[in-house]
């Protein structure tokens, strides 16, 4: 139950007021009044929250009545919602709206998360409640997604130390908050390394061969930074691709890149590396206490994948046809650097560059061609208008609901008939307060509480390009794959039908979550989806038949890189959370026996090198990162279902996929869900032939 207690603050000059976290919202569709809330309102609220649900939790176990499914595990499932709020708008905010200030109360926060968790999970008496129901679970009559919640909850308590003894129980909390302490370090050093850098160019001549959207974004850089008559390029993505892929000053390339890769390991006070071998070494400590063989045999139980062999087992079906193509790439480049009278090798920071003139050569396309067909707006009309054509659903842009910075806007979802669906806000533009990368995320979980709807309120965040003073926001088709991708996560979360909270939405092994976003990236680049989007920002102009024709010849150019790069990175994940001895490893020998073991090549510095590896140290992917290849296989299956009905905006198999898929959330076993969509088991065949690999 949500207790609205209206706690008190003191702001600065005595004057009390209340704390909006903590009070009703009284606000279109129930939406977070971002206007009224300050940084300074989040530790009350936490604090306040989790007092509440320590009271929502004894009256669980104070219940007189037998434990029962609806008094015991659906109660738990209830239970803390005011904290989940507050957490899910400091999530949003330190994601995107971070500073100092927000980093201090993310420390202060961070630990006492681990203890509140902790306190519950290591809760005796609730545990012997959760287990007397879980134990007779069978004569319930549950329906498959009671059974699944009542697993949920009680594989919670086990994974999370319920049973072990008390010495034990006390280790155990100790590395949890250690382990909270490490990953937000080690994420804070990522950020503010990748926020240090400056290439700083006062020299036009320096400038040579880059775009002129790239050179207007670079001198509105110095601007805000207060350098005159300068270009400041950065390691952002935005900044730094288009700098590798048309920089002829081969220096300067090498000068962005390794300063790029070489994030966390400066032997300075933003140094990862000692952090991150901790956190592996803490996680083996864990996972032993469980008495697991490995971090991973833990991490992999619960996923689809189960177990680390069968990870390793589809990484390396992959990786040597991968390695032969990207050699071959490398050849190829290599042949151009001759051919325009080098003598050098290749090196890491030249593959982009190389990339682009064989991709001109082979394929007669470069980027800057495409670029101006993807204006931001245009992409977004094409993004929404595939989720009406495949399940008729209407995006409404609302001015009314608050929003946490200017570049946000957010829209209604509804059905055709216009029932209201949720929320979508959508932030796409690079900021320094905003973390690298792309991501999903919820203000609010879709799920029903006393058979009432409870609506979803959705978040996709950017890094995109963004708008310069002469022109809009042109996306590269890398950038347009990753908006679509993110929405296809937010579909997830916006579409989602389930009963319980847990298990709603997004709520889903990991690697499972990443296919209904991927599926969404075969829609952006197919020509009947290209055609009703991709128009030209001057012109309008629809995009001519050729270029589209160039663009899917040349869907296959680059294809051993990127698998290697992405697989590299997948396998240094695996290796440090399949170590088996409880010590803290040299990072940097670490990660170079672990690419020597695969044959990697100099060339090609995996997608992220443990210092930086955000996904595995700070987020949620440890032993994970080999999720994405894992749902390819789904996805790609899963588009060619389309395909093979002659119509990939087919109607009727769009149906059934948002019914099994997407409105399923973790109601059902993943692969059972899939099955259902499907009539049959994946197919990895799709995916070969997709990356060249067949
Ligand atoms: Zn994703």
């Amino acid at each position: 139950m949500l207790l609205f207690t209206g706690s008190l603050i003191i702001t600065s000059c005595g004057t009390e007021e209340t704390n909006p976290l903590l009070t009703e919202w009284v606000t279109p569709f129930e939406t977070p009044p971002f206007d009224k809330i300050k940084n300074a309102h989040f530790l009350p609220a936490f604090k306040e929250a989790m007092k509440e649900q320590n009271l929502e939790i004894d009256a669980i176990i104070n219940n007189p009545d037998a434990a029962t499914f609806e008094n015991t595990i659906v109660a738990l499932d209830h239970s803390g919602s005011l904290l989940k709020r507050v957490d899910r708008v400091f999530s949003a905010i330190r994601g995107a709206m971070t500073n100092e200030e927000v980093r201090n109360i993310s420390k202060e926060v961070s630990p006492m998360f681990s203890k509140h968790d902790d306190d519950i999970t290591l809760n005796a008496d609730l545990f012997k409640r959760v287990k007397q129901v879980y134990d007779v679970k069978e004569s319930l009559g549950l329906n498959t997604e009671q059974n699944k919640l009542s697993d949920h909850h009680y594989k919670n308590f086990i994974r999370g130390g319920a049973n072990l003894d008390n010495d034990d129980q006390g280790e155990f909390r100790k590395i949890n908050e250690e382990l909270s302490l490490l990953s937000l370090q080690f994420g804070e050093n990522v950020l503010k390394e990748t926020n240090k850098f400056e290439l700083i160019i006062d020299n036009e001549d320096d400038l040579e061969g880059l775009p002129e959207n790239s050179i207007t974004a670079a001198a509105e850089t110095a601007n805000e930074k207060r350098y005159n008559n300068k270009w400041v390029f950065t390691i952002q993505k935005p900044s730094m691709l288009p700098f590798l892929r048309y920089s002829k000053k081969r220096g300067f390339r090498e000068k962005i890149y390794r300063a790029y890769f070489m994030k966390g390991d400066n032997n300075d006070d933003l140094d990862n590396k000692k952090i991150l071998s901790r956190i592996a070494m803490l996680r083996l400590k864990r996972a032993r206490l469980l008495g697991y063989k490995t971090y991973a045999h833990y991490a992999l139980e619960e996923r689809m994948a189960e177990n680390p062999e069968n990870v390793y087992d589809l990484l390396n079906k992959l990786w040597a046809p991968a390695l032969n193509r990207a050699k071959e790439e490398r050849k190829e480049m290599q042949q151009i650097i001759i051919a325009e009278g080098n003598d050098f090798k290749l090196e890491p920071w030249d593959w982009w560059y190389y990339a682009e003139k064989l991709k001109k050569a082979k394929y007669d396309i470069d980027e800057d061609e495409i670029t101006p067909y993807f204006q931001v707006e245009n992409v977004i009309d094409g993004v929404f208008g595939l989720a009406a054509r495949l399940w008729g659903i209407t995006f409404e842009e609302r001015n009314d609901i608050s929003k946490y910075h200017p570049d946000v806007k957010v829209f209604e979802v509804k059905e055709a008939d216009g029932t209201h669906i949720g929320i979508l806000y959508t932030d796409y533009f690079p900021r320094a307060s905003k973390r690298a990368g792309a991501w999903m995320n919820s203000l609010q979980k879709q799920f029903k509480k006393d058979g009432k709807m409870i609506y979803p309120i959705i978040y996709n965040v950017g890094n995109f390009t963004k708008p310069t003073v002469d022109t809009p926001a042109l996306l590269s088709l890398d950038n347009v794959e990753t908006l679509f991708h993110e929405f296809g996560h937010a579909l997830h979360g916006l579409l989602s039908n389930c009963t319980y909270e847990s298990l709603s939405g997004t709520d889903t092994p990991r690697d499972f979550v990443e296919f209904p976003s991927q599926v969404m990236e075969n829609w952006a680049k197919h020509p009947d989806v290209l055609i009703t989007y991709a128009k030209h920002y001057k012109t309008g102009e629809v995009i001519p038949a050729e270029l589209i024709e160039k663009i899917q010849n040349a869907s296959l150019f680059n294809q051993g890189f990127k698998t290697v790069e992405y697989l590299a990175a997948s396998m240094l994940d695996m290796d440090w959370y399949t170590i088996t001895d409880t010590i803290e490893y040299d990072a940097i020998l670490f990660e170079n026996k672990s690419m020597e073991k695969i044959g990697s090549m100099r060339e090609i510095i995996p997608r992220y090198r443990s210092t930086y590896f955000n996904h595995i140290f700070s987020g949620g992917y440890s032993s994970g990162y080999y999720s994405y290849i894992w749902a390819e296989v789904l996805d790609a299956d899963a588009f060619n279902a389309f395909v093979e009905t002659g119509d990939v905006l087919n109607k009727e198999l769009a149906a059934r996929y948002r019914k099994y898929i997407l409105s399923s959330g973790g109601t059902d076993d993943s692969m059972e869900l899939y099955k259902k969509f499907r009539g049959k088991d994946p197919d990895i065949k799709p995916l070969l032939k997709r990356r060249g690999l067949n």
